[in-house]
């Protein structure tokens, strides 16, 4: 009789350890894919929806596509996870397995940040960057202000990505003068494992007039005043708000227990929960890496593997590396990247590469090679 996963989320995470189980051993593990969405989006594709390139429809991957022996895709909501009988229950049905992997991703918490729902836009989520659109579209003249309000957040470059792009976006369309542009970031640095990195960035802000505040973040949106306050009460007038929200994962995860500190912790080096046969990948957990697309997807491959030699005898993984590349959008079509190294050896690093075509060919190759590693298209 076939083994049975279930995989909880149909992100970067639970797709490729879909597609690993699937090509590995269709026949013997019956696998589970339980997503509420309609479609997979890409991180880096809401920064084109943002900035007006693309439409969601253009950037949305139906889970329809999917066609895989042994995979079976449920569109559901889950409302329930009981990590000790390794039960969820949805909106639908209940579902019962021998593995369970816990790949649902990073929420966001709008209330830790008073006024942020009211007052200001989100760029994180696909709704929030399709609304903050209208607002880029309409900015034309006073203050842009793009702010954390919490750490730890997904793909640390990315508020560094939109402070670029939307000076990139303002002279296009001949308005850079009328504007200024503030980003606010908690760290003390744009990307604190690599220096270089963040050297290239704040030389980048610096040649644009992109004011720069590190080691703050934004604690509230005073929408009356139009004001955003920082954690040291400071205050910056807007008049666009672009905020990345603060993190936590999905409430149907904490309600589980499995979480502590808002996210679930794992053994890094094997992605085990303390729960028997549970896994957590990806934004959702705790696992000594960056919340990106790629650590998801390589911790995926850890737990694919771990999951073969589990259930079916086959040869154990390697420890968990932490390991991936990290592209960045440096305006004016530039791209460049750094290659993340976290946990193969006794310090964290980040090597940059600077922007060039081949760094922009290999962003492209990044998302068309999991386009059609994960659904064939
Ligand atoms: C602006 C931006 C730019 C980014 N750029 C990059 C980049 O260039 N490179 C990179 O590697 N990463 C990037 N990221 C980060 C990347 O998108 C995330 O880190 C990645 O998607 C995490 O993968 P995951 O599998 O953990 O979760 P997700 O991809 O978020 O998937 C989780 C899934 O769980 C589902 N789900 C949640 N709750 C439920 C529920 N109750 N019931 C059913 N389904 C549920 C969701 O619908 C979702 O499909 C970016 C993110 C943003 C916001």
């Amino acid at each position: 009789m076939a083994r049975r996963v279930l995989i909880l989320g149909a992100g970067f995470g639970g797709l490729e350890i879909a597609t690993l189980l699937s090509r590995a051993a269709a026949e013997e593990i019956e696998v589970t894919l339980i997503d509420k969405g309609e479609g997979f989006v890409f991180g880096f594709s809401k920064l084109d929806v943002l900035f007006g390139r693309a439409g969601v429809a253009d950037v949305r991957i139906p889970y329809a596509q999917i066609d895989k022996p042994g995979v079976r895709v449920v569109r559901e909501t889950i409302t329930a996870i009981d990590p000790e009988a390794r039960r969820v229950t949805t909106d639908s049905g209940s579902y019962e397995s021998e593995a369970m992997v816990i790949a649902l991703g990073a929420d966001y918490d709008f209330d830790a940040t008073p006024g942020l729902a009211a007052g200001g836009h989100e760029f994180y989520s696909v709704p929030g960057a399709e609304r903050a659109a209208a607002a880029v579209a309409a900015f034309d003249r006073g203050d842009a202000v793009i702010g954390v309000c919490g750490a730890p957040f997904k793909c640390p470059p990315a508020p560094s990505e939109c402070a670029l792009l939307l000076d990139d976006e303002l002279r296009e369309r001949g308005v850079r003068d009328a504007c200024t542009i503030s980003f606010v970031i908690p760290f003390g640095s744009p990307v604190p494992p690599s220096p270089e990195t963040s050297a290239a960035l704040e030389g980048e802000f610096a040649e644009r007039g992109i004011g720069l505040i590190t080691g703050r973040r934004v604690a509230a949106l005073d929408s009356d005043r139009s004001v955003a306050v920082l954690d040291d009460g400071r205050e910056l007038g807007f008049d666009l708000f672009l905020g990345v929200p603060k993190h936590r994962a999905p409430d149907v995860v904490i309600a589980s227990g499995a979480t502590e500190d808002g996210f679930v912790p794992v053994d890094p080096a094997t992605l085990r929960t303390r729960f028997a046969g549970v896994y957590a990948v990806g934004d959702v957990a705790t696992a000594g890496v960056p919340k990106a697309g790629v650590f998801a997807e390589g911790a995926g491959r850890i737990v694919a593997q771990a999951l073969l030699a589990e259930l079916l005898g086959a040869e154990p993984p390697g420890r968990h590396l932490g390991q991936g590349t990290c592209y960045i959008e440096f305006g004016s079509g530039r791209v460049a990247s750094v290659d993340i190294d976290f946990l193969s050896g006794p310090e964290r690093t980040g090597t940059f590469n600077a922007p060039s075509p081949a760094q922009a060919a290999e962003k492209e190759e990044f998302g068309a090679s999991r386009r059609q590693l994960w659904f064939g298209a």
